[in-house]
């Protein structure tokens, strides 16, 4: 069989959010790419299918007509405004996204199945200087001089594809970042998770707050329960790997026996039905700085390691970190430099510039976690204190407000009600 030659820039492996979000900038820089998929769209993702306003942000950045679109289907796309946070004594309380919420304003966040959300931004894709291989066999991945070259099949036909550069957006278990980098996850950054979608789940809120149980036996992890459109709930469990094999946790046992017996929990799920399998993927948690970045290569989103480590959120992260990447390959194509040291301070440190802050605050929060006492302390002062509230509300916009979270003389404040 004759193989075949393609010739691009910049060659992107995985059309999830984080392939997605750096094609979307490199077509509007003009920069051509090879976009390699290994599955065909639409697909699914095991995903909580919550996505924030950092999701909203790189959409409305790329095409606010897309948000717009977003925002016009409640149908498929369901506002959210707000988050409960189950304290692990039980006791919940209710924090609005939002303190400015007016008929106008639409809602930070959303929830969409991946199936959904990931297509979406895959019809977005096309464009001139797009070309995309999906249903694709990626067998080897190299670096040949001062490029890098990929061997793929698709359709029975083999293709050497050769570019500049290679973006690693190819998820948890990324090939890009075996093969380049070191970066590499621990027990104590990686994360295992559960999702189910069941149907008939009572007690939701109106305004579709997102849900999230901190069981003192999941712990820092937690058992979530997602308002989904059309009367679904996404329902799942993410622990931290490090317990799950210290406690020799069977994740889905544990879930199971949350939903049947928790005292706050069971009787929502009485007549709930489950729709297809409980499915499990990994989360690869931003827990500390690592290299992004090297010779001719960018790791993005998932192959990155940049997930929220408290919140889990990584689609985000994902999307953003592409639209990053983008911009810093927009700079390395001006300067004709693909160099490891040319892309650490274009990406990585950008990264960390626009990101490091809230991610530190994010793993110094799944630290604290543990202690039970704190989290039903501050639940129950903010439960009596609107004030509180408030303040808690404002931190999902404000990162200096957050960072307060880190401290202990906020702790104290609350104890002496100042
Ligand atoms: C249980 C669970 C719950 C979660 N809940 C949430 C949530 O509610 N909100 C949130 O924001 N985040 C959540 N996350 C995290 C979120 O799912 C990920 O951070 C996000 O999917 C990362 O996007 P990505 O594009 O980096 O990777 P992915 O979405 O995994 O996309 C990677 C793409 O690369 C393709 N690919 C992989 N290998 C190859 C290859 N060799 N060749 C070609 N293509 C390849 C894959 O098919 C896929 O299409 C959750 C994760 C888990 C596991």
């Amino acid at each position: 069989m004759t193989v075949q030659q393609l010739s691009t820039t910049v060659i992107i492996i995985g059309a999830g959010p984080a392939g997605a979000g750096t094609s979307f900038f490199l077509t509007k820089y003009g920069i051509p790419h090879i976009v390699i998929e290994k599955e065909t769209f639409p697909r699914d993702k095991v995903c909580g299918d919550a996505c924030s306003g950092k999701t909203a942000l790189v959409i409305n950045r790329a095409n606010p007509e897309w948000l717009a679109e977003i925002l016009g289907d409640a149908q498929s796309f369901l506002p959210s405004w707000g988050i409960t946070f189950v304290a692990p004594d039980g006791k919940s309380l209710d924090i609005p996204f939002t303190l400015a919420r007016t008929q106008e304003t639409p809602a930070p966040g959303f929830t969409v199945p991946r199936m959904v959300l990931d297509d979406f931004l895959f019809n977005k894709m096309p464009s001139p200087y797009c070309t995309i291989f999906q249903n694709a066999t990626v067998s080897e991945i190299a670096r040949v001089g001062d490029s890098v070259k990929v061997t793929m099949t698709h359709e029975r036909a083999i293709y050497e594809v050769t570019a500049s550069l290679i973006i690693g957006a190819d998820g948890d278990k990324s090939m890009v970042r075996k093969q380049f980098s070191g970066l590499d996850t621990t027990p104590k950054t990686y994360a295992v998770g559960l999702r189910a979608y069941y149907e008939g789940v009572t007690g939701l809120s109106k305004d579709n707050f997102i849900e999230l149980h901190f069981l003192p036996e999941m712990l820092p992890g937690y058992l979530w329960i997602f308002p989904l459109p059309n009367g679904m709930a996404n329902v799942g469990v993410g622990i931290l790997s490090e317990v799950v094999r210290k406690k020799k946790i069977n994740l889905r046992e544990q879930m199971l026996h949350a939903i049947k017996t928790n005292p706050q929990i069971a009787p929502r799920f009485a007549n709930a039905k489950l729709n297809g399998k409980i499915q499990g993927w990994g989360l690869p948690l931003a827990m500390e700085r690592q290299n992004l970045s090297g010779d001719n290569f960018i790791l993005t989103g998932d192959a990155a390691c940049l997930i929220d480590p408290f919140s889990g959120e990584g689609i985000g992260n994902a999307l953003y970190s592409g639209m990053l990447a983008a911009m810093a390959i927009q700079h390395a194509v001006e300067q004709n430099d693909f160099s490891g040291a040319f892309l650490k301070s274009a990406y990585d440190d950008v990264v960390y510039k626009r990101l490091g802050d809230e991610l530190r605050i994010s793993a110094a929060l799944q630290k604290l976690c543990k202690y039970q006492w704190l989290f039903n302390f501050v639940v129950k002062k903010a439960r009596k204190s609107a004030s509180l509230r408030n303040t808690i509300s404002a931190m999902f916009s404000n990162i200096d407000l957050r960072d307060q979270l880190r401290r202990p003389s906020f702790y104290l404040k609350i104890l002496f009600n100042r």
